[in-house]
């Protein structure tokens, strides 16, 4: 399995490097292509900037709109990581959702060899020990 790994951030709504104990994680997640016309959907622009904080996902060519939720939910992340367990290393995919993880919410996905589960918290969060 090899994983398309994006060639800028602007292709992304979401990407990580991170440490993980350990281990290490890079994780990213691709654009949608909006489903009426097929451009690239993202959040909101309104007079040149971009809304971070709106609760929804615009088409910059057609207004298409779609419930944050329902859009990330919809989406995939690609994952390349070294396990903290076990040191293998590997790649995967996992819903762009958010778990309970330890105790935190995180992106949740599970070693390809030693099967822990690992998760991508926010930053600065730990899990609890
Ligand atoms: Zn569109
Ligand atoms: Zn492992």
């Amino acid at each position: 399995m090899a994983l398309k790994q994006p060639a800028s951030m602007d292709e992304c709504i979401y990407f990580s490097n991170r440490s993980m104990g350990n281990g290490k994680a890079m994780a990213w997640v691709f654009r949608k292509d909006c489903p009426k016309c097929g451009a690239k959907m993202g959040k909101p622009i309104e007079k040149g900037k971009v809304k971070i904080r709106a609760d929804y996902y615009e088409c910059p060519k057609c207004k298409f709109k779609e419930d944050k939720k329902e859009h990330e939910e919809s989406l995939t992340m690609s994952i390349i990581y070294t396990c903290p367990e076990c040191n293998n290393q590997g790649e995967t995919t996992t819903q762009y959702k958010r778990k309970a993880w330890k105790g935190v919410q995180a992106y949740v996905f599970e070693c390809g060899k030693c099967n822990a589960k690992l998760g991508i918290t926010k930053k600065l969060k730990e899990p609890k020990k």
